[in-house]
């Protein structure tokens, strides 16, 4: 490894690497992690950003204890826009394949001003495949840069309304059922609660937490039970132990047999799995009963915004979510979270080296921030 470039080095290096100057030393990240790209009078740059778990972070899937994210840094103008790239290994992405994506798409981007931000959408869509979470920092970094020119929150920009943001669920990551009290315990300032299901001791699970808590709780079973019968039988096992609602009960694959389970279960169901850009969302109608969107999946809060008008449309209860990531990427979920009737926006709180500052919660309730872009900067 070499060691982070020194913040000399970055002014000095002019060029490709100018947007990294406007970065504090905390975030210089070294040189082998690295991708730039010059467009026209914009700089990009595509860096990691290495995340620590508080606790290991076990769904039906995997079990992981830190995250690497990508840091999108986006330059012209004399003002720097900062975009998240948090990529899902569900979803065949990495790191490694964030940088190779950013590559093609700094490049499809080359010469557009950022004021043109739906022809670089447009571009980076076309470029990223199967990298959404690359195409979500642009436009992420396209709106940060866009308020802090002009001086005004996201929020206000996209006229969002203020006075409505819905309380947000806290994960309680699986673990050992005395681990898992422990959790709810430290997550009293938080009064709605999320847990993963999907797995062989899901009742052990569940019931570890209810016998510590009445506060509402929503599961997620990621997919991971594997035939409607088995769905059925735990969502009716699940009612009796007051949760609100269940997202993806089956794989997405496995969409006939999902509406077996809808035509029976006694709670909503969510997809979260199935429903990735707006182009998924008319198709699950009479599937599910709401959909969970993610920026990191739709590819940015502007594919949000239109999923949401899109979701209201159709019918859909609507929820945003969230990967593990910085308090950069749920800064932006929480720019359009109001929108949405559900939100899941905690993965920031669930790390312990959180590079970005200027959000705060209140009793689960997410603020709107006041600054510019945003919202937040680098600790
Ligand atoms: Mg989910």
């Amino acid at each position: 490894m070499t060691p982070p470039l020194s913040r000399r080095a970055l002014l000095s290096s002019g060029g490709a690497l100018a947007a990294s100057a406007f970065l504090p030393a905390s975030l210089a990240a070294p040189a082998e992690g690295r991708k730039a790209a010059g467009t026209g009078s914009a700089k990009l740059d595509f860096r990691l950003l290495p995340l620590k778990l508080t606790h290991a972070w076990t769904l039906s899937r995997n079990t992981s204890t830190e995250k690497r994210n990508g840091l999108l840094t986006l330059s012209a103008e004399g003002v720097t826009g900062y975009g998240e790239a948090a990529a899902n290994v569900r979803y065949g992405q990495s790191f490694e394949s964030a940088e190779k994506a950013f590559a093609r798409v700094a490049k499809a981007v080359e010469g557009l001003s950022p004021w043109e931000h739906l022809a670089w959408l447009e571009r980076a869509e076309k470029e990223a495949g199967i990298d959404s979470e690359v195409v979500a920092a642009l436009d992420m970094a396209l709106w940060d840069w866009k308020g802090k020119k002009l001086g005004t929150p996201v929020h206000r920009l996209l006229g969002i309304p203020t006075g409505r943001m819905a309380v947000t669920t806290y994960s309680i990551g699986i673990d050992t059922a005395d681990a898992m009290k422990a959790k709810v315990k430290e997550a009293t300032a938080y009064p709605h609660l999320k847990v993963k299901v999907g797995l062989p001791d899901d009742e052990a699970n569940v019931a570890a937490i209810r016998s510590v808590t009445d506060k509402p709780i929503r599961v997620d079973a990621n997919e991971g039970w594997k035939s409607a019968e088995e769905a059925i039988r735990k969502i009716a096992w699940l009612k009796t132990m007051g949760i609100e609602f269940v997202e993806q009960p089956l794989p997405s694959s496995m969409n006939a047999e999902t509406r077996k389970v809808k035509a029976v279960a006694g709670l909503p169901l969510v997809a979260d799995e199935s429903v990735l850009h707006p182009s998924d969302v008319a198709a699950l109608a009479g599937t599910f009963d709401g959909i969970n969107v993610k920026l990191a999946k739709c590819g940015g809060l502007t594919r949000a915004y239109e999923m949401a008008a899109l979701g209201r449309a159709l019918g859909f209860k609507l929820m945003l979510g969230c990967m593990i990531e910085s308090s950069l990427g749920i800064a932006a979920a929480v720019a359009v979270a109001p929108l949405y009737d559900w939100l899941d926006l905690d993965g920031n709180l669930l790390i312990s080296n959180d590079p970005f500052k200027g959000l705060s919660i209140q009793d689960g309730v997410w603020a709107l921030p006041s600054g510019p872009g945003l919202g937040v900067v680098p600790v």
